[in-house]
């Protein structure tokens, strides 16, 4: 054996597996049982012939001659196995060990793990918007795709670094900086366009109508609207109508604030947010491609 020959793997090495594999720079011995439970993808291979017998005992020195080459890391296939294999809870693993298990369960085509995977994945406390995005993108999780490109159009201005674009991608980026400006250029817009009060009808022309519009008008642009750009924190959507909903602006008659929120409401301002954030995740779940 020279000195570039494989390594016989520690925990993955069966003497009585049926086949065995390289990745990366160890030898595994495995049983194409085992591996066809869990995965089409390998049930198929084994199904097309690879294997000499049926591989139902599995022992056979001879039935392991054909040497399988994963196109993968070892740190990754042992993840895999680890699943396949010991199935630990795993619950308490690192974040890698969760993104190598959705990688392989997805190429592998291995329902239960890629599930696993997910939830893994989903209760993990290292799991960061972008992470949770590229994954998404890269595996199809496109359950993930709204809930991760909503999280990051809320992050502050200028909070995304040069590694979170080289782990998104060149597009991904691109769409989230789009879809950033024209959310922010709308929270211009709705911060410069002071909405007109609507008095309750008994209000007009009475002593106190002035003071309800100024009242107003003082409110939305000293209060609202500084909260709305704030740029640490800025209003998205929802947030944007409670924070809204939470002012209680002195000088401005109840039933005048409670129909101008509702023609607020109605005028569809805080929807053209979710139609944003829409348009972004169309053209992200268009680059999902397996
Ligand atoms: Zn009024």
């Amino acid at each position: 054996m020279t000195n570039d020959s494989p390594k016989l793997h520690a925990k993955f090495y069966y003497r009585d597996g049926s086949h065995e594999f390289i990745a990366g720079s160890f030898l595994y011995r495995l049983h194409a049982s085992m591996l066809s439970l869990h995965s089409i993808f390998f049930s198929e291979m084994f199904e097309l012939g690879l294997e000499d017998g049926n591989g139902d005992d599995g022992v056979q020195a001879e039935k392991s001659q054909r040497l399988i080459l994963i196109d993968e890391s070892s740190e990754d296939f042992d993840c895999f196995l680890e699943y396949i294999y010991l199935r630990d809870d795993n619950t308490q693993e690192p974040i890698q060990f969760a993104s190598s298990l959705l990688k392989l369960s997805t190429k592998y085509m291995a329902d239960k793990a890629r599930l696993h995977a997910i939830k893994l994945l989903e209760s993990h406390p290292c799991l960061t918007p972008v992470l949770k995005l590229s994954l998404a993108c890269k595996y199809a999780v496109t359950e993930w795709i709204r809930d991760s490109v909503f999280d990051i159009l809320r992050l502050p201005l200028g909070s995304l670094t040069c590694e979170d674009a080289t782990i998104l991608g060149f597009r991904v980026y691109i769409v989230l900086m789009t879809a950033r400006e024209k959310v922010s250029l709308h929270r211009l817009d709705m911060a410069f366009a002071t909405p007109e009060i609507v008095h309750f009808d008994g209000h007009f022309g009475s002593s106190s109508e002035g003071l309800c519009k100024t009242s107003w008008e003082n409110a939305w642009w000293n209060a609202f609207s500084k909260r709305l750009l704030f740029p640490d924190k800025p209003l998205f959507g929802l947030d944007a109508r409670e924070t809204l909903r939470r002012m209680q602006p002195t000088d401005v008659h109840a039933e005048c604030l409670s129909l101008t929120l509702q023609s607020i409401e109605e005028s569809g301002v805080y929807d053209i947010f979710d139609e944003l954030l829409d348009d972004a995740v169309k053209e992200i779940n268009g680059f999902i491609i397996l």
